[in-house]
């Protein structure tokens, strides 16, 4: 294995590289994931060209299909300090993002080897909910399963979220999904193969306004009651934590020691790695694009590399579920909502929990390779599709985060991105059946949370699934809900 530098901020080999190729990532986007490179210092400006050159000699793919990866904004490493100083109108929305992210991919990048004519089940999205679910299915015995994504792993909310996971929400049934989604976390490695880097460090909820206090105060209770070990603490015990902060403006605080960090890009390769040992396709770059129906069953799901026939149909495609589901006449309440997000230069481990202020939704924690990560919803973004990237948020994030933490001003800033929550009206998920379409099952609608849900949910959509036996979780949280107005609200949500 060549030890040869390819990129020389994250240690990427030429090795690395063929690893990567080996593996069936062989484009740039996918490659950048699974290997880490371009996402140091100097952002791909010395290694892109090489890493592609790399793969269109020693890839399957044409020379079309190595298109150079997303650039991420700012263009230079850049201060904390000076993007605070810029001012902000709150009064307006957003505008604009760069850059657009594809809505449809080069058909250079589509799979060469014909699509199956028929499965068991086919689930639309390639998201930690869609590859969750087919490995649960597999450890079922399920394996006549297709997974289709429109494109690499990684390319939707799952490769773009903060890696937060937190037992500290505002209902029982978060809070027992959260706990045993942690649990199998731990033994990620053990059953997969593969690190996910999950940090304990806990999460520190900051309230600033006495409503949001007395939330957290309910909620402690309510932890406490599932055995989760959140406590209310004072503004002196959060500093001893998190030594530095200012805790200005802050009434109460909330933390939980057992809630942590992960890394989010490892859970989807191990996921699809164990279920392509199994037999189950994983078809990327794969576009759904319609539906067939009759009788009030879906009979093939409509792809740009053809039709597939199936008994179930699983609708896992996070913000983009509603579009999808409309192309089955059917109407989710879902809708998308940038949220925008950004990575320092690393430093030396200096931030033990997961900091958020829940008023603001400003939220920051420390990566296991010891960048700070962070982002803060914005109360004027519009609903849409739009994954592009603002200076606005940059600053607004930066202000924010130094108003807690001032210490963080020189520290520069790499790259910044964005994602779209799913959201629904009571910030819960829309699951199980499809009323009028009883073999179209709904996995979607999990907001800014769902990283954290995803093995607990799969898990049990999975038994639900293999099983016919009756779980609560996918009545709760079914569509009906939404006519019929027994709506159940989260109330934990940051941004
Ligand atoms: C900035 C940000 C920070 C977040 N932070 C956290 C956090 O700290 N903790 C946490 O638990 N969650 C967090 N989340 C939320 C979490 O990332 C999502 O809830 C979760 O990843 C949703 O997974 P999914 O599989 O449902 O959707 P996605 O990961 O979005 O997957 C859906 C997939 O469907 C594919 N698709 C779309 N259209 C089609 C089509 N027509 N045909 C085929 N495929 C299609 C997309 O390409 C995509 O890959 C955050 C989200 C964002 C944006």
């Amino acid at each position: 294995m060549s030890k040869a530098l390819i990129c020389p901020c994250e240690d990427v080999t030429v090795g690395d590289i063929r690893h990567a190729i080996s593996r069936g990532f062989c484009d740039v986007e996918s490659v950048k994931r699974f290997t880490g490179f371009g996402t140091g210092i100097c952002q791909g400006k010395s290694c892109q060209a090489a890493v592609a050159a790399m793969l269109a000699k020693e890839g399957p793919l044409k020379p079309q299909g190595i298109q150079a990866f997303t650039p991420r904004p700012p263009l230079y490493p850049t201060e904390m300090s000076l993007f605070a100083s810029m001012p902000v109108d709150e009064s307006q929305p957003p505008v604009g993002g760069v850059p657009q992210e594809l809505a449809t991919f080069p058909a250079a990048l589509r799979p060469q080897s014909p699509l199956p004519s028929k499965a068991k089940i086919v689930i639309i999205g390639g998201g930690v909910m869609g590859l969750a679910l087919a490995y649960n299915l597999s450890l079922r015995g399920e394996t006549d399963v297709v997974v289709l994504e429109r494109g690499y792993l990684c390319a939707g909310a799952s490769g773009r979220n903060g890696g937060g996971v937190r037992m500290q929400w505002g209902t029982s049934a978060n809070i027992e999904l959260a706990k045993r989604s942690i649990d199998l976390m731990k033994q990620f490695a053990r059953d997969l193969g593969i690190n996910v880097w999950l940090r304990q460090g806990g999460y520190l909820f900051l309230a600033k306004t006495e409503s949001v206090a007395k939330r957290l105060e309910r909620n402690t209770a309510l932890h406490n009651k599932h055995g989760v070990p959140t406590r209310i603490i004072t503004a002196d015990a959060a500093r001893d934590i998190v030594p530095g902060l200012t805790m200005k403006g802050v009434v109460t605080a909330s933390f939980n020691p057992e809630d942590g960090v992960i890394f989010p890009w490892p859970f989807l390769w191990g996921y699809a790695q164990h279920c392509l040992k199994k037999g189950i396709k994983v078809e990327t770059f794969t576009h759904v694009t319609g539906f067939e129906t009759s009788g009030g069953q879906v009979r093939k799901v409509r792809t740009d590399r053809g039709d597939i026939a199936c008994d179930t149909v699983v609708l896992a495609a996070g913000a983009w579920s509603p579009e999808i589901a409309q192309l089955a006449d059917v109407k989710l309440p879902n809708e998308p909502h940038r949220h925008e997000i950004l990575s320092t230069e690393p430093l030396k481990p200096f931030l033990g929990p997961l900091v958020s202020v829940l008023d603001s939704g400003l939220y920051f924690s420390q990566s296991m390779r010891g960048e700070i990560v962070g982002g803060m919803g914005d109360p004027k973004e519009p609903a849409g599709l739009n994954m592009g990237s603002t200076l606005r948020f940059v600053a607004r994030f930066s202000q924010a985060l130094m108003e807690q933490l001032p210490q963080v001003g020189h520290v520069k800033v790499l790259r910044q991105w964005a994602g779209c929550y799913d959201v629904t009206p009571d910030n819960n998920p829309v699951l199980g059946r499809t009323p009028g379409l009883d073999n179209l099952l709904q996995m979607s609608g999990f907001v800014g949370h769902g990283f954290m849900m995803a093995p607990a949910v799969a898990e049990r959509m999975a038994a639900w699934m293999a099983t016919g036996e009756h779980d609560d979780l996918f009545h709760r949280f079914n569509l009906h809900r939404f006519s019929s107005g027994r709506l159940e609200r989260e109330d934990m949500i940051i941004g």
